[in-house]
């Protein structure tokens, strides 16, 4: 049993260890277990399955405005020594980050070898 498994112990059935059947409807107040149809309280369960669904969707959309960012600016160059070619020029785009204490981040492509890198 790695981390990884007792980290997920709330999906699994105590008794038998088999994956819990977890209902889609919020009235179903319980998860049973397929193999010996112990029953869990979700209660619990649903908040932490609702904490990681937000965590995950906040990802997916700073992904978005990444790439949404990325295709709305127009790359300039600027005289920037690539740390991986020694390349003297890159291309570069700033951006804001959402939290105004993150400050404003600028991010390089190298134009020798294409390797990408930022400065904040
Ligand atoms: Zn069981
Ligand atoms: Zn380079």
């Amino acid at each position: 049993m790695g981390s990884y498994s007792r980290g997920r112990d709330f999906l699994f059935c105590q008794l038998c260890g088999t994956m819990l059947t977890i209902p889609f409807r919020a009235s179903d107040k319980y998860a049973q277990c397929p193999l010996c149809n112990a029953k869990r309280n979700l209660k619990h369960i649903r908040g932490k399955e609702i904490s990681y669904k937000i965590s995950a969707e906040d990802i997916r959309r700073e992904l978005g405005i990444n790439i949404i960012d990325e295709q709305k600016v127009q790359l300039s160059k600027v005289n920037k020594k690539c740390d991986k070619c020694g390349h003297g020029e890159a291309s570069f785009y700033t951006r804001q980050m959402r939290s105004a204490d993150e400050g404003q981040t600028t991010f390089y492509t190298c134009l020798g070898c294409g390797f990408q890198f930022q400065e904040n």
